[in-house]
């Protein structure tokens, strides 16, 4: 399994609490620990003579783990994505909603575009031609995969919550991991690249480079 603290790849051996039974049902309560991070993963569980399955609902961490957050990423950006990736188990719908003004601020801000509906934000951006394919194709998805042009309060008001799919939600969440690496972590890097070329250059005696 993977570690849903820090993403390592380990061999699973829970180990399970039988709590009692109530008028719900029999709860236990199943846990490992991860040989990486040492943090625990703790699940609830319910079982009832009429369930095929035992209910498990994941007690800690909380919420869908992706990549950590680059450093890189500003807050304002950063903050509502964490809290898209808190409530995503809970509520497909809140999680879509902030992802999409996520998305939506971070192109305002960082794709140079004019301020419209999200729809033609997007469009903005695929007309600039500023992104790699992979991300053009998967921010274009954002709009048939939201079906935008059924829903189009997504477009206008993204912040509004609506019905979704999980996979919509968990689309958003990918997006939003690809423009955080494209609009900040790799310019990030070029600049501390440029930063020590310059200093040895400095240090040479000799013109620096520019930034662009
Ligand atoms: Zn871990």
């Amino acid at each position: 399994m993977k570690c849903p603290h820090c993403l390592n790849g380990f061999h699973s051996d829970k180990e399970t609490k039988y709590l009692g039974e109530d008028i719900d049902g029999d709860w236990s309560v199943t846990y490992e620990q991860c040989p990486e991070c040492k943090k625990f993963i703790i699940e609830l569980e319910q079982n009832r003579a009429n369930l095929q399955y035992p209910k498990k609902v994941q007690a800690y961490p909380k919420g869908v783990s992706r990549v950590p957050i680059p450093k890189d990423v500003p807050d304002k950006f950063a903050n509502d994505y964490k809290e898209a990736c808190l409530v995503f188990i809970d509520s497909p719908k809140a999680s879509s909603a902030l992802s999409r003004r996520c998305l939506q601020n971070i192109l305002r801000e960082k794709a140079g575009i004019k301020k419209g509906d999200l729809a033609g934000e997007i469009q903005q951006v695929l007309d600039s031609n500023q992104l790699p394919s992979h991300l053009s194709e998967a921010i274009d998805a954002v709009r048939n995969i939201g079906n935008f042009a059924a829903h189009p309060i997504k477009s206008t008001n993204t912040g509004e919550i609506v019905d979704v799919e999980p996979s919509e939600a968990e689309w958003l969440l990918g997006v939003l991991e690809g423009l955080f690496d494209f609009y900040f972590v790799q310019p990030a890097i070029t600049q501390s690249k440029r930063d020590e070329l310059n200093k040895k250059l400095g240090e040479a005696g000799k013109p620096k480079m520019k930034s662009p």
